[in-house]
């Protein structure tokens, strides 16, 4: 299969830095880290193969704040907003959150599970937290995303997919149809298809290319 032109630049990138040395632990040296409590140990009884794509912004269509980091360290102050108030107590996370600017942050080792997925169903797995990277995009479902999030979003995915037996990538709204919708129609999974160079099979078959 003939190489798209971001993979060619992806190999020329990582020719001069080798792939192992991005990484530490876990840890992507490309992002800011700020490590959450809110992850555990991973089952280790599956492969790490599937990335999870989700949005979010807090409150719901606001960029740019610090609440999605504080959501993440559990230093939200829930009385900020009429909106934090009916998400009190909850502890989540996810292993990266990709900014507007295009910004990436990790507050999971990938090496470790988050907690982003919750119910949910992919592949013919459940609990897809015990076996996949989530990577949340600052954004609102059903509303269009950055240029900047995209490409660092299919750097960051090159990136997984040199150092995890990545196999598949999908939103919330696909490994939990029932509950969840993000990313959402405003997001072009067409895009990453064409510049990742991954195999048709590694994508959702609702949102597969030919
Ligand atoms: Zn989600």
């Amino acid at each position: 299969m003939r190489p798209t032109a971001s993979a060619m630049k992806a190999e020329m990138h990582h020719a001069a830095t080798p792939p192992e040395s991005l990484w530490s632990k876990g840890w992507y040296r490309l992002a800011k880290p700020l490590a959450s409590p809110n992850h555990g140990p991973r089952p280790g009884l599956t492969p790490t193969d599937l990335v999870v794509i989700h949005s979010i912004s807090l409150p719901p269509g606001v960029y740019g704040g610090p609440e999605i980091e504080q959501l993440f360290t559990n230093t939200l102050d829930w009385d900020a907003h009429p909106y934090f108030q009916g998400i009190r107590g909850l502890q989540v996370s996810a292993h990266f959150v990709v900014r507007r600017n295009g910004e990436l942050l990790q507050f999971v080792s990938c090496d470790d599970r988050a907690w982003h997925a919750g119910v949910s169903h992919y592949r013919g797995r459940s609990q897809c937290n015990d076996d996949s990277i989530g990577i949340e995009l600052e954004g609102l479902e059903g509303e269009s995303f950055e240029a900047a999030q995209y490409e660092t979003l299919v750097s960051l995915c090159t990136a997984l997919g040199q150092h995890y037996p990545i196999q598949h990538i999908a939103g919330h709204e696909h490994i939990a149809p029932d509950r969840k919708k993000d990313p959402g129609c405003g997001f072009v999974w067409e895009f990453l298809q064409q510049n990742l160079g991954w195999p048709a099979s590694y994508f959702p078959e609702s949102v597969r290319r030919a």
